[in-house]
């Protein structure tokens, strides 16, 4: 089934949806995302993620080109025409297409607004989830407004790429003081020997990941310590257990960080039920 695309008003075959050429998201990554977890047909956590869009648009000064609602319902249509139950829909808002300049564009430009949607098999993700996953750390050369949720990903691609590169699934930004700030496309979790869960707080070097600020919810509700600190890649080596969060990943279990097994090598308990707990807090609708 060939795959259905909207772009700015339009319900596009992927192959024939385009953006112009001076889109400002193509010329300048002068744009926003949110990607979202679709399960059993229904959005996971919509309203949170609609919600940060908003936000990321604000900090960058882009309008939203149509109330929420309308955008909820194009989010529906794209899932609909290409048939997805399980998987991941991807939103873009750009700032528009204008003559090139590094300044803003006037202010009757409008942004741009592309929707994807892609089907995910459950089980392989499941599969990967069983053994858990390689992390390697690496410098974070980013800039210093990572909660922002930009098309400017250059930094997490390369990281990606070495991680890949290194036979590791996901790359751990490390600050200049020695601490974890996230993944390149995730938030970074351990489990210390005590038992308490650490994670990065959301107000220094981290995107406030919504699968992030769900599980603060199921942490809770298994009555565990929580610590909202950072720690450092050595603290890391030394876990009971480490994980990772993202809305395509939900919780998994990190088993090597630089090659070092982490606690028995094995993804451990709590890592575990948080995993099997996570939709019990997620909304869906
Ligand atoms: N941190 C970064 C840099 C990300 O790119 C992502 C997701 O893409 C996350 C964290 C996790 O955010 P969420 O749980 O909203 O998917």
């Amino acid at each position: 089934m060939a795959r259905i695309a909207y772009v700015n008003g339009r319900y596009r075959p992927l192959g024939e949806a385009c953006v112009n050429v001076e889109d400002r998201g193509y010329q300048f990554a002068d744009g926003v995302y949110e990607v979202c977890e679709v399960r059993g047909g229904h959005l996971v956590d919509e309203r949170r993620h609609l919600q940060r869009l908003l936000r990321s648009l604000g900090e960058l000064k882009i309008s939203l080109p149509m109330p929420l609602t309308a955008l909820g319902v194009v989010l529906r249509e794209t899932l609909t025409r290409n048939r997805v139950q399980d998987g991941i829909v991807y939103l873009q808002v750009t700032r528009g297409v204008a003559r090139r300049d590094f300044a803003f564009p006037t202010a009757d430009t409008r942004p741009s607004v592309v929707v994807t949607a892609r089907s995910l098999d459950p089980a392989s993700n499941e599969k990967i989830a069983v053994n858990g996953i390689d992390v390697v750390t690496l410098p974070d050369n980013r800039w210093d407004r990572v909660d922002i949720k930009t098309v400017s990903l250059l930094p997490n691609v390369l990281a990606k790429q070495t991680a890949r590169e290194q036979g590791a699934r996901e790359a751990w930004f490390v600050d200049c003081e020695g601490r974890v700030t996230e993944g390149s496309s995730s938030n970074a979790w351990i489990v210390t020997r005590e038992g308490k869960v650490v994670t990065r707080p959301a107000d220094q070097g981290i995107l406030r990941g919504i699968t992030r600020t769900v599980l603060l919810d199921a942490i809770k509700a298994q009555k565990l310590t929580l610590e909202e600190r950072a720690f450092t890649v050595q603290e890391a080596y030394a876990a009971r257990e480490a994980f990772l969060t993202s809305a395509s990943q939900i919780v998994m279990p990190v088993v090597r960080i630089d090659a070092k097994p982490i606690g028995n090598g094995a993804p451990g308990p709590v890592t575990t039920a948080l995993r099997r707990e996570f939709h019990r807090f997620a909304e869906r609708c």
